[in-house]
């Protein structure tokens, strides 16, 4: 080794190896197994529905968020990512659903399209959060919002969609479901009064945080962790106190279409959510083992943030599922889903000629559904059966210089180790026989129309 080799090798030894950053996580194939299924039951159940999907950008105006979200909320003010681009823009990387969808709605006048706007998302949001298990600076949301029209049965639908995408999921009894009513802004606003009220005084008392949270979003103390809060919370005022009477019907009719669709819930009075922008329902769903420290979802109505956001009133409700979550649940309670992915043909060949028919007839069996793959860069016979064994495949094809001479192709059986020759103008059918027509990989590009 030269010298200069010898000092490029000491240089590449110290380089830093490259990993997806702290809180960030690559999904591979075996993950997307599960992330494709939940991907697919949402789709479902949205189009079963009447929503339809949309996708706002993963950056906005930092103001989109700052107004959205609520200035005093965690997520605005610690867990933003946000820089200046290059023309002086203060940008953020979205760090939930709501917010864009509002800014959406009233970008495109969708009060001109009927009402309510039912919409759906699948998509990737960004905390700079503490990350732990479960909680990461990079995941994935999916989400319905229901825009335009106010009434306890839409908050109900809404719960009941995630409610059935849990039940597809297989994770329905180990999510269980806490609501609460929080009221109409005017409603909270004497609450939030006594709520403050009652705290000062026992300021020293509270966390570093509620210290905080008093002055700035004083429902937030009910949902501290610490102890001492917790204790205090305790024998603060209840909310039902000042509930008006059109908040408490609400509530009421909520509950009593909960009941309707046989859907079990918790009433559970400190629950406030995080977000500002909440009024009268908020729900969250828990994972029954390990209650609100990882909640798997959660939402509520927010008839008062169409306006905050520049547009005209518009109540609204929604609700968002954090996607890894979800998948840890399933995995945590055993449940496994059907895997696409595995190959179901290798065609092995030996020769020039054998290897350019192989061309055309991997092709044919892939268009015909057929998960096919080629041994085209192995040249050693014995390297390919080596190959088609670890791909697990049920059938392998063999085609040599001899079986092109003579218009036939071998079919071997993996697992029991036979095969037989077969026509090589047959051969398609057959392998189409032998994995079945529900097993086949189809979709329909035929369904385009080409102007
Ligand atoms: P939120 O938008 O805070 O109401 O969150 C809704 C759901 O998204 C939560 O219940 C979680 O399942 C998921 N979620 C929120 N933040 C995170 C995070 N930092 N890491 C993973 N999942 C999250």
């Amino acid at each position: 080794m030269t010298d200069e080799q010898q000092a490029q090798e000491a240089a590449e030894q110290k380089k830093p190896k490259l990993q997806t950053p702290p809180g960030f996580h690559d999904i591979l194939p075996k993950d997307h197994e599960y992330f494709t299924f939940v991907k697919k039951v949402v789709r479902h159940r949205a189009r079963q529905a009447g929503y339809r999907r949309i996708t706002t950008p993963i950056l906005e105006a930092t103001e989109v968020f700052s107004r959205g979200v609520g200035e005093s909320t965690d997520i605005v003010e610690k867990e933003m990512y946000t820089f200046e681009d290059k023309g002086g823009r203060s940008m953020t990387m979205k760090p939930e659903g709501t917010a864009g969808i509002c800014r959406a709605y009233i970008e495109h006048g969708m009060k001109e399209l009927p009402q309510p706007v039912e919409l759906y998302y699948i998509e990737p949001h960004f905390r700079y959060d503490k990350p732990q298990k479960g909680r990461f600076r990079m995941f994935w949301q999916f989400g319905f919002e229901i825009l335009g029209e106010s009434d306890p049965a839409l908050d109900v639908q809404c719960i009941f969609i995630a409610y059935k995408i849990f039940k597809d999921l297989g994770v329905d009894q180990n999510v269980s479901l806490q609501i609460n009513n929080i009221g109409s802004a005017k409603s909270r606003a004497k609450y939030v009064e006594a709520l403050v009220n009652y705290f000062i005084g026992k300021e020293r008392s509270l966390c570093e945080n509620c210290q905080k949270r008093l002055e700035k979003n004083p429902l937030r103390l009910l949902d501290c962790k610490n102890e001492d809060c917790m204790i205090l919370s305790e024998l603060a005022p209840k909310f039902a106190q000042y509930r008006s009477k059109e908040d408490a019907d609400f509530f009421r009719s909520v509950k009593e279409f909960l009941d309707e669709l046989g859907i079990k819930y918790t009433e559970n009075e400190k629950l406030v959510r995080g977000l500002d922008y909440y009024s009268q329902t908020v729900f969250e769903f828990w994972d029954s083992e390990t209650g609100a420290q990882n909640a798997v979802g959660g939402g509520g109505r927010y008839d008062g943030l169409m306006e905050i956001m520049g547009g005209e009133p518009t109540p609204a409700v929604g609700f968002a599922v954090g996607i890894e979550r979800l998948i840890e649940n399933m995995k945590k309670n055993g449940v496994t889903v059907p895997s696409k992915d595995d190959v179901q043909i290798f065609v092995a060949q030996l020769g020039d000629l054998a290897k350019k028919k192989c061309l055309r007839l991997i092709d044919e069996l892939r268009d015909r559904g057929v998960r096919t793959i080629g041994a085209l860069g192995k040249n050693s016979f014995k390297a390919q059966l080596r190959l088609a064994d670890k791909f697990q495949v049920p059938y392998a094809l063999i085609l040599g210089i001899t079986e092109v001479r003579d218009g036939t192709i071998i079919i071997r059986d993996m697992s029991k180790g036979q095969q037989r020759y077969i026509k090589m103008d047959e051969v398609v059918d057959e392998v189409v026989r032998l994995i079945g027509k529900d097993n086949l990989d189809m979709y329909s590009p035929g369904e385009i129309v080409v102007a």
